[in-house]
């Protein structure tokens, strides 16, 4: 008897047989997408996933923003605007890449609450 990918049988014996039929091993997959660019500047080639240091989200990063101590501009607008700007010490230590330089604290925090993003690169 065959239901969905489970097929069950009863031997000569009356004892129960289970299988799980391999139709997804045998379907063709998609080829595997391309995406290996650091999430965090989107820019550099990735080398690796880690956490956050904001949360738990695992996010590609490359070299450059592991040394820059950076996090996602639009995780850290988040936060900040949550927070209404009264984040923990160690927040304020983080940078971010935004049109093509790492910023710091103020310049994160101003776009985060006054929505200044020194176009064209859109935050949200
Ligand atoms: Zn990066």
């Amino acid at each position: 008897m065959k239901v969905g990918n489970i097929y069950t049988r009863r031997d000569p014996q009356g004892r129960l047989h289970i299988e799980m039929l391999e139709a997804n091993a045998k379907r063709e997959r998609p080829p595997k997408k391309q995406v290996d660019k650091c999430e965090c500047c989107n820019v550099n080639e990735s080398i690796g996933v880690a956490s956050s240091t904001l949360g738990a989200f695992s996010i590609r990063w490359c070299a450059e923003c592991n040394k820059q101590n950076a996090e996602p501009l639009g995780m850290l607008c988040h936060l900040i605007k949550d927070c209404q700007g009264d984040v923990a010490d160690w927040v304020k230590e983080l940078t971010a890449f935004h049109n093509g330089e790492y910023i710091r604290w103020e310049k994160i925090k101003d776009i985060a609450l006054n929505g200044k993003t020194d176009k064209p690169e859109e935050v949200e």
